[in-house]
């Protein structure tokens, strides 16, 4: 019989993800829903009383991770969805401690777990899918900021007056170098089609080596403000982070003085669309 301790869920843009997570970060008794044109509130939460009803008493505690900022166990932002309920966690009918994370938080609490073993003192992991957020352990501990902005590295403008963001500012680092820009640029439907062509496609291959630029300067600026020990990519992109992980490596260590590539520590997530789950999991443990 496997112990199990926690129920993870992850409140996507897609579709909401929830689990029983083990000390182990395995994952349980899975369960994925789509949203039938209804984000709100009221149909996440009774996806969630579903879920919660069933298993509940095989958990000790609830870790919820949302796609914005939080703030004292409260939904503070959210941009796709609107959750931004004070009163979120108390709509969950359970008896269970109930936890709130960012999502890319709890994607960085997973690799930081389950496959590096919690062995770095500064860490970090980016996420780069359809926007780009990221999630910080400083001196062995996480650190969400004084407001739970800490992160939002999506929002460090890279780009002097350049493309419009919906946060308000200009030329954010999402804006260049997500999942959803790289597609746009590049005319593809997916990043399976997208990594399908550029090999055979030189102006294709020119327009990826131009993202690439754009998402070393953003690496580069989060590595050279805090020297993490290993800072990780996640988000969609990293299953494909084989097909050019040496040329970024290259491009970030060209823009950090006094470093040679072998001396850059980045590498790709490995835990793929469960992360944000099994962070959620775990959170509730920190
Ligand atoms: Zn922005």
């Amino acid at each position: 019989m496997v112990n199990i301790i926690n129920i993870g869920i992850d409140i996507g843009g897609r579709h909401i993800g929830m689990a029983l997570i083990d000390e182990k970060g395995k994952v349980h008794n899975k369960v994925i829903v789509d949203y039938p044109n209804d984000k709100s509130a009221k149909y996440i939460l009774s996806q969630i009383n579903d879920y919660v009803k069933k298993y509940e008493d095989r958990a000790k505690a609830i870790g919820i991770g949302v796609p914005g900022i939080i703030k004292n166990n409260k939904i503070a932002y959210t941009c796709n969805l609107s959750i931004e309920d004070p009163y979120f966690v108390k709509k969950i009918h359970t008896n269970l401690p109930v936890y709130l994370a960012n999502d890319a938080l709890c994607a960085m609490l997973a690799e930081y777990k389950v496959i590096d073993d919690c062995k770095y003192e500064n860490y970090a992991l980016v996420t780069i899918g359809t926007g780009i957020g990221a999630g910080f352990i400083f001196n062995g501990k996480i650190y969400e900021g004084r407001n739970g902005y800490s992160g939002e590295v999506g929002h460090m403008v890279i780009k002097k007056d350049g493309i419009q963001c919906n946060c308000g500012r200009k030329g954010c680092f999402e804006k260049y170098a997500s999942v959803s820009r790289l597609l746009e640029i590049s005319k593809s439907k997916s990043l399976g089609e997208f990594f399908g062509k550029v090999e055979k496609d030189a102006s294709l291959a020119k327009v990826f080596d131009s993202y690439l630029d754009d998402l070393a300067d953003g690496i580069a600026n989060v590595i050279m403000i805090n020297d993490f020990d290993m800072l990780v990519i996640g988000g969609s992109l990293a299953w494909f982070g084989k097909n050019f992980y040496y040329v970024l490596r290259a491009k970030i260590a060209s823009r950090l003085f006094n470093r040679n590539e072998k001396d850059v520590r980045i590498k790709f997530a490995k835990l793929g669309n469960d992360a944000g789950l099994i962070g959620a999991g775990l959170i509730a443990d920190c």
